[in-house]
Protein backbone atom coordinates (compact mmCIF):
# COMPACT_ATOMS: atom_id res chain seq x y z
CA UNK A 1 0.00 0.00 0.00
CA UNK A 2 1.09 3.22 -0.50
CA UNK A 3 2.39 5.33 2.36
CA UNK A 4 1.38 9.08 1.21
CA UNK A 5 2.06 12.03 3.20
CA UNK A 6 -0.32 14.67 4.16
CA UNK A 7 -0.12 18.55 3.64
CA UNK A 8 -1.01 20.95 6.73
CA UNK A 9 -2.06 24.27 5.70
CA UNK A 10 -1.35 26.36 8.52
CA UNK A 11 -2.24 29.88 9.95
CA UNK A 12 0.40 31.79 11.09
CA UNK A 13 0.82 35.32 12.77
CA UNK A 14 -0.16 38.08 10.63
CA UNK A 15 2.57 40.29 12.96
CA UNK A 16 2.59 40.06 16.49
CA UNK A 17 4.17 36.49 16.80
CA UNK A 18 1.87 35.88 19.84
CA UNK A 19 -1.07 34.93 17.50
CA UNK A 20 -0.42 31.31 16.76
CA UNK A 21 -2.20 28.51 17.72
CA UNK A 22 -1.19 25.64 20.18
CA UNK A 23 -1.92 23.00 17.45
CA UNK A 24 0.00 25.17 14.62
CA UNK A 25 3.16 24.98 16.81
CA UNK A 26 2.97 21.55 17.44
CA UNK A 27 2.51 20.89 12.98
CA UNK A 28 5.34 23.16 12.28
CA UNK A 29 7.43 20.98 14.99
CA UNK A 30 6.49 17.79 13.66
CA UNK A 31 6.43 18.69 9.86
CA UNK A 32 9.49 17.20 8.29
CA UNK A 33 9.76 20.30 5.89
CA UNK A 34 7.71 23.20 6.52
CA UNK A 35 7.19 25.44 2.89
CA UNK A 36 7.00 28.99 2.86
CA UNK A 37 7.00 31.97 1.27
CA UNK A 38 10.10 34.14 2.19
CA UNK A 39 12.40 31.46 3.84
CA UNK A 40 13.61 34.26 6.71
CA UNK A 41 10.05 35.57 7.17
CA UNK A 42 9.08 32.15 8.31
CA UNK A 43 12.78 31.27 10.21
CA UNK A 44 12.03 34.49 12.42
CA UNK A 45 8.53 32.70 13.73
CA UNK A 46 10.42 28.93 13.52
CA UNK A 47 13.05 30.76 16.20
CA UNK A 48 10.36 32.36 18.37
CA UNK A 49 9.22 28.78 19.06
CA UNK A 50 12.70 27.17 19.49
CA UNK A 51 11.70 24.99 15.88
CA UNK A 52 14.35 23.39 14.10
CA UNK A 53 12.46 21.96 11.23
CA UNK A 54 13.51 22.23 7.54
CA UNK A 55 12.62 24.42 5.49
CA UNK A 56 11.93 25.36 1.79
CA UNK A 57 10.94 27.84 -0.66
CA UNK A 58 8.09 28.05 -2.55
CA UNK A 59 6.53 31.38 -4.33
CA UNK A 60 4.05 32.55 -7.02
CA UNK A 61 4.78 30.31 -10.40
CA UNK A 62 7.54 28.52 -8.50
CA UNK A 63 9.10 26.12 -11.50
CA UNK A 64 7.37 22.47 -11.89
CA UNK A 65 10.26 21.31 -10.56
CA UNK A 66 9.46 22.45 -7.32
CA UNK A 67 5.84 21.05 -7.29
CA UNK A 68 6.98 18.00 -8.93
CA UNK A 69 9.67 17.58 -5.57
CA UNK A 70 6.42 18.74 -3.27
CA UNK A 71 4.85 16.11 -4.48
CA UNK A 72 7.54 13.37 -4.77
CA UNK A 73 8.21 14.02 -0.83
CA UNK A 74 4.71 13.66 -0.29
CA UNK A 75 3.57 10.45 -2.07
CA UNK A 76 6.98 8.97 -0.25
CA UNK A 77 5.05 9.84 2.91
CA UNK A 78 5.95 12.96 4.00
CA UNK A 79 4.82 15.57 6.11
CA UNK A 80 4.64 18.88 5.04
CA UNK A 81 3.37 22.16 6.26
CA UNK A 82 2.57 25.05 4.30
CA UNK A 83 2.61 28.62 5.90
CA UNK A 84 2.69 31.96 4.56
CA UNK A 85 4.46 35.19 5.01
CA UNK A 86 1.53 36.29 7.24
CA UNK A 87 -1.90 34.75 7.87
CA UNK A 88 -3.93 31.70 6.15
CA UNK A 89 -1.98 30.26 2.99
CA UNK A 90 -4.07 30.43 0.08
CA UNK A 91 -6.14 33.84 0.33
CA UNK A 92 -4.33 36.05 -1.97
CA UNK A 93 -1.18 34.23 -1.78
CA UNK A 94 0.85 31.70 -3.50
CA UNK A 95 -0.72 28.93 -1.31
CA UNK A 96 -3.79 28.60 -3.59
CA UNK A 97 -1.54 27.27 -6.99
CA UNK A 98 0.09 25.15 -5.18
CA UNK A 99 -2.61 23.61 -3.76
CA UNK A 100 -4.26 23.72 -6.52
CA UNK A 101 -1.75 21.95 -8.44
CA UNK A 102 -1.43 19.31 -5.95
CA UNK A 103 -5.34 18.31 -5.54
CA UNK A 104 -4.93 18.22 -9.72
CA UNK A 105 -1.77 16.10 -9.54
CA UNK A 106 -2.69 13.29 -6.57
CA UNK A 107 -6.16 13.87 -5.05
CA UNK A 108 -5.61 10.94 -2.61
CA UNK A 109 -3.08 13.27 -0.70
CA UNK A 110 -4.37 14.59 2.88
CA UNK A 111 -4.41 18.60 2.85
CA UNK A 112 -5.64 19.54 6.36
CA UNK A 113 -6.56 23.17 7.47
CA UNK A 114 -5.02 24.52 10.49
CA UNK A 115 -6.66 27.36 11.35
CA UNK A 116 -5.86 30.68 12.82
CA UNK A 117 -4.93 34.40 11.77
CA UNK A 118 -5.93 35.98 8.74
CA UNK A 119 -5.95 39.78 8.13
CA UNK A 120 -9.63 39.80 6.47
CA UNK A 121 -11.41 37.86 9.61
CA UNK A 122 -9.35 40.19 11.97
CA UNK A 123 -10.11 43.31 9.82
CA UNK A 124 -13.93 42.40 9.51
CA UNK A 125 -14.03 41.27 12.96
CA UNK A 126 -13.36 44.63 14.43
CA UNK A 127 -14.99 46.83 11.43
CA UNK A 128 -18.83 46.54 13.13
CA UNK A 129 -19.58 46.40 8.42
CA UNK A 130 -20.75 42.96 8.00
CA UNK A 131 -24.12 42.26 9.04
CA UNK A 132 -24.68 38.59 6.65
CA UNK A 133 -22.45 38.72 3.78
CA UNK A 134 -19.38 40.05 2.34
CA UNK A 135 -17.58 39.60 -0.94
CA UNK A 136 -13.41 39.30 -0.66
CA UNK A 137 -12.00 41.20 -3.43
CA UNK A 138 -8.46 40.37 -2.12
CA UNK A 139 -5.87 42.66 -4.35
CA UNK A 140 -7.26 44.93 -7.27
CA UNK A 141 -5.73 44.94 -10.50
CA UNK A 142 -3.41 47.58 -10.98
CA UNK A 143 -4.02 48.28 -14.71
CA UNK A 144 -5.02 45.58 -16.91
CA UNK A 145 -8.45 44.93 -15.87
CA UNK A 146 -8.52 47.67 -13.18
CA UNK A 147 -11.48 49.83 -14.64
CA UNK A 148 -13.58 46.43 -15.30
CA UNK A 149 -13.12 45.37 -11.95
CA UNK A 150 -14.53 48.67 -10.78
CA UNK A 151 -17.33 48.11 -12.58
CA UNK A 152 -18.25 44.74 -11.85
CA UNK A 153 -18.07 46.41 -7.57
CA UNK A 154 -20.14 48.99 -8.99
CA UNK A 155 -22.88 46.58 -8.96
CA UNK A 156 -22.49 44.51 -5.46
CA UNK A 157 -24.57 45.82 -2.62
CA UNK A 158 -22.93 43.67 -0.07
CA UNK A 159 -19.40 45.61 1.95
CA UNK A 160 -16.72 44.58 -0.41
CA UNK A 161 -13.45 43.50 1.56
CA UNK A 162 -9.97 44.61 -0.36
CA UNK A 163 -6.20 44.07 0.36
CA UNK A 164 -4.14 46.80 -0.25
CA UNK A 165 -0.64 48.66 -0.32
CA UNK A 166 -0.56 52.12 2.01
CA UNK A 167 0.80 53.88 -0.91
CA UNK A 168 -2.12 52.79 -3.65
CA UNK A 169 -4.73 53.60 -1.15
CA UNK A 170 -5.69 56.92 -1.61
CA UNK A 171 -5.73 56.37 -5.50
CA UNK A 172 -7.86 53.27 -4.82
CA UNK A 173 -10.46 55.31 -2.48
CA UNK A 174 -10.60 57.90 -5.54
CA UNK A 175 -11.46 55.14 -7.94
CA UNK A 176 -14.26 53.70 -5.30
CA UNK A 177 -15.64 57.24 -5.23
CA UNK A 178 -15.60 57.60 -9.02
CA UNK A 179 -17.23 54.50 -9.75
CA UNK A 180 -19.63 53.84 -6.75
CA UNK A 181 -20.08 57.13 -5.55
CA UNK A 182 -19.89 59.27 -2.58
CA UNK A 183 -22.34 57.67 -0.46
CA UNK A 184 -19.77 55.37 0.70
CA UNK A 185 -18.43 54.44 4.22
CA UNK A 186 -14.99 52.79 4.60
CA UNK A 187 -12.95 50.92 7.22
CA UNK A 188 -8.86 51.63 6.68
CA UNK A 189 -7.39 48.08 9.43
CA UNK A 190 -3.70 49.55 9.19
CA UNK A 191 -0.74 46.76 10.52
CA UNK A 192 -2.78 44.64 12.45
CA UNK A 193 -1.80 43.91 15.62
CA UNK A 194 1.42 45.11 14.74
CA UNK A 195 3.14 48.34 16.84
CA UNK A 196 1.31 50.92 14.97
CA UNK A 197 -1.90 49.07 14.34
CA UNK A 198 -5.02 51.24 13.72
CA UNK A 199 -8.31 51.67 12.38
CA UNK A 200 -10.87 53.83 11.37
CA UNK A 201 -14.04 54.30 9.23
CA UNK A 202 -15.72 57.12 7.63
CA UNK A 203 -16.92 58.54 4.85
CA UNK A 204 -15.29 57.91 1.50
CA UNK A 205 -14.63 61.44 0.88
CA UNK A 206 -14.07 62.68 4.41
CA UNK A 207 -11.17 59.89 4.62
CA UNK A 208 -9.92 60.87 0.95
CA UNK A 209 -9.74 64.50 2.28
CA UNK A 210 -7.57 63.51 5.92
CA UNK A 211 -5.59 61.28 4.04
CA UNK A 212 -4.58 64.13 1.60
CA UNK A 213 -2.13 65.63 5.05
CA UNK A 214 -1.42 61.94 6.00
CA UNK A 215 1.39 59.41 4.50
CA UNK A 216 0.46 56.32 5.92
CA UNK A 217 3.03 52.93 6.06
CA UNK A 218 2.71 49.23 6.33
CA UNK A 219 -0.27 46.96 4.84
CA UNK A 220 -4.05 47.56 5.16
CA UNK A 221 -7.24 45.81 4.62
CA UNK A 222 -10.17 48.28 3.28
CA UNK A 223 -13.68 47.78 3.76
CA UNK A 224 -16.13 49.73 1.80
CA UNK A 225 -19.73 49.62 2.57
CA UNK A 226 -22.53 51.09 0.77
CA UNK A 227 -24.76 53.36 2.21
CA UNK A 228 -28.50 51.70 1.43
CA UNK A 229 -31.06 53.71 2.59
CA UNK A 230 -33.66 51.22 4.01
CA UNK A 231 -37.24 52.03 2.07
CA UNK A 232 -40.05 53.35 3.96
CA UNK A 233 -41.50 49.60 4.04
CA UNK A 234 -38.78 47.97 5.87
CA UNK A 235 -38.51 51.03 8.29
CA UNK A 236 -41.88 50.70 9.56
CA UNK A 237 -42.04 46.99 9.89
N1 LIG B 1 -2.88 35.13 3.40
C1 LIG B 1 -2.94 36.40 4.11
C2 LIG B 1 -4.16 36.43 5.02
O1 LIG B 1 -4.68 35.39 5.39
O2 LIG B 1 -4.59 37.52 5.40
C3 LIG B 1 -2.91 37.56 3.14
C4 LIG B 1 -1.69 37.61 2.28
S1 LIG B 1 -1.64 38.93 1.16
C5 LIG B 1 -0.19 38.49 0.24
C6 LIG B 1 -1.01 40.26 2.09
C7 LIG B 1 -2.05 41.37 2.29
O3 LIG B 1 -2.84 41.08 3.44
C8 LIG B 1 -1.42 42.73 2.58
O4 LIG B 1 -1.10 43.42 1.38
C9 LIG B 1 -2.52 43.44 3.35
O5 LIG B 1 -3.52 43.93 2.47
C10 LIG B 1 -3.11 42.27 4.15
N2 LIG B 1 -2.43 42.17 5.45
C11 LIG B 1 -1.54 41.24 5.86
N3 LIG B 1 -1.14 41.49 7.11
C12 LIG B 1 -1.80 42.60 7.53
C13 LIG B 1 -1.82 43.35 8.73
N4 LIG B 1 -1.06 43.02 9.77
N5 LIG B 1 -2.63 44.44 8.79
C14 LIG B 1 -3.40 44.79 7.74
N6 LIG B 1 -3.42 44.11 6.59
C15 LIG B 1 -2.63 43.04 6.47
Amino acid sequence: MKNVGVLYIVATPIGNLDDITFRAVKILEEADVVICEDTRVTQKLLSRYHLETKTMSYFQHSQISKVDSILKQLSEGAKMALVTDAGTPGISDPGQELIARIREEDPTIPIIPIPGPSAMAAAISVSGMVEKEFFFAGFLPKKKGRQTKFYELAKMNAPIVIYESSERLSKTLKDLSDYLGSNVEVFIARELTKMYEENWGGKILKVIADLENHTLKGEIVLIVKRNIKKNKEEVEE
